[in-house]
């Protein structure tokens, strides 16, 4: 298609944080969207004599940002909320598994287009599952977790998890719900062959990703490096979460986590890890030194009680950083944008008090902090022109917005913003807090019929 026949999208008259490397901003501003990427982006009113305008969008009230991304999230577990509120993580997952492992296909393509409308609706542009739980017989659980992602509209990274190291082998998973070394490794390749796009602009990639220390095997981690090395694509676990998880490790290692990960091939630039809760100075100047990125999940940390990412001296040390969700079953919200503003307030009550992140500093960890850990910086992440056009407009001109002195602070500090609209590769996604490619109400009732089906077959053990 030549370039004059790009079909464009005007948005003017809004406040505009491009969270680009000068963090510029703009009070009221314009954005001219070409295709699917973003054209051009300025102060005042768009260019005269723009070609093809298919669609001119008042922004008055408003601030448009990169699309928010996330990094860390089991869309499974959307359907088993609310379960085991008052636990650690080890005794969480305990209490969970046995539920866990009775997942079939139709739960996970319910329970992913619940998680993925949530994040959606809250101007999630880019999602991720790290999926890790692969009963046998349970039919094609990536397939339907990609599926649900491309219904739904939003750029998408499949974390191909598995786990191979249960109660026998010292793991913490019951036995009846790990897959074998062998079988794991053979499944993500064949999903990395079948679904990953490496391309500029891809909507589907795949990441190579077993769980977490305590529920995999050390060759696991080794061969999945070399698998993942091997075919270019992406490296993805849980680290140093807790301080159980810490100890489990000195116990079994004879090293902390991030030494463990080292030593198996897992820190590096193709890396991110999630949590990141219990590091030293040596373990943060490692991922700096390597650009081992990082999933920052403060409500989940909060929810069970695993502590306080120490945020503030990795972005210091350059660290990248992004925000996760985290599953659901530790994050009942699921939103993403409310992450901004946790993120915020928990660094505060550490060891940098009120100097540890400020509102621009929380968006950038939720936009281009996000897309560096994914690999995607050159793609999304800011508002610049050549980058997709993965953006959102937020209704600040609201009861709970209106009078807050300025635009970013709303958007962080305030009550969740409204969507007004987002667009994912130049496509809408979300129009007026409605998503438009899913029927929230039909989606609620299948959901809660799933949810109910699984504890039902999970009780009859
Ligand atoms: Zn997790």
């Amino acid at each position: 298609m030549a370039p004059s026949a790009a079909q464009r999208i005007v948005i003017e008259n809004c406040a505009i944080a491009t969270v680009d490397a000068n963090d510029t901003e703009y009070a009221s501003g314009y954005l001219v969207v070409a295709d699917n990427t973003i054209e051009s982006v300025g102060a005042g009113n768009a260019p005269e004599g723009l070609e093809n305008v298919v669609r001119r969008i008042d922004g008055t009230g408003h601030l448009a940002t990169p699309g928010l991304v996330n990094t860390h999230h089991h869309f499974y577990q959307w359907i088993t909320r609310g379960l085991a509120t008052d636990h650690n993580l080890f005794n969480w997952l305990v209490a969970l598994y046995p539920t866990w492992s009775r997942i079939d296909e139709p739960m996970v393509s319910a329970a992913a287009r619940g998680s993925l409308a949530m994040m959606a609706r809250g101007g999630v542009t880019t999602a991720m599952d790290h999926h890790y739980v692969y009963p046998k017989g349970s039919g094609d659980l990536s397939g339907a977790i990609i599926r649900a992602a491309s219904e739904t509209g939003v750029r998408f990274t499949l974390a191909r998890g598995s786990m191979d190291r249960s109660e026998k082998d010292g793991g913490l998973p019951p036995d009846f719900a790990v897959e074998t070394l062998e079988g794991a490794l053979a499944a993500t390749e064949e999903t990395v062959k079948k679904h990953h796009d490496a391309s500029f602009g891809a909507m589907t990639q795949v990441a190579v990703a077993p769980c977490s220390p305590f529920s995999i095997s050390t060759e696991l981690l080794r061969q999945g490096a070399e698998l993942a090395r091997r075919l270019g694509v992406r490296m993805h676990t849980h680290g140093s979460e807790t301080v159980e998880e810490e100890k489990f490790c000195h116990e079994l290692f004879g090293m902390g986590p991030t030494d463990y990960f080292e030593s198996t091939g897992w820190l590096g630039e193709d890396v991110w890890m999630a949590h990141c809760v219990h590091m030293n100075d040596s373990d943060i100047a490692a991922f700096a030194r390597t650009k081992t990125g990082v999933a920052h999940c403060p409500s989940s940390n909060a929810r069970l009680a695993a502590g306080i990412a120490r945020v503030p001296d990795m972005l210091a040390a350059g660290v990248p950083v992004g925000l996760g969700v985290d599953g659901t079953a530790s994050n009942e919200s699921g939103e993403l944008h409310t992450e901004l503003r946790n993120a915020l307030l928990i660094n505060r009550l550490g060891a940098h008090r009120e100097a540890a992140l400020n509102a621009r500093q929380a968006l950038r960890l939720g936009t281009h902090g996000g897309a560096q850990v994914l690999g995607r910086a050159t793609e999304i992440g800011s508002l610049e022109p050549g980058k997709l056009a993965d953006l959102v407009l937020w209704n600040l001109d609201t009861l709970a917005h209106s009078s807050i002195a300025d635009p970013v602070t709303a958007l962080v500090f305030g009550a969740a913003a409204p969507v007004t609209l987002s667009l994912v590769n130049g496509r809408p996604v979300v129009e007026h807090g409605r998503l438009l490619h899913i029927d929230e109400d039909a989606l609620a009732r299948t959901t809660r019929a799933e949810a109910r089906r699984l504890a039902r077959i999970a009780a009859e053990g």
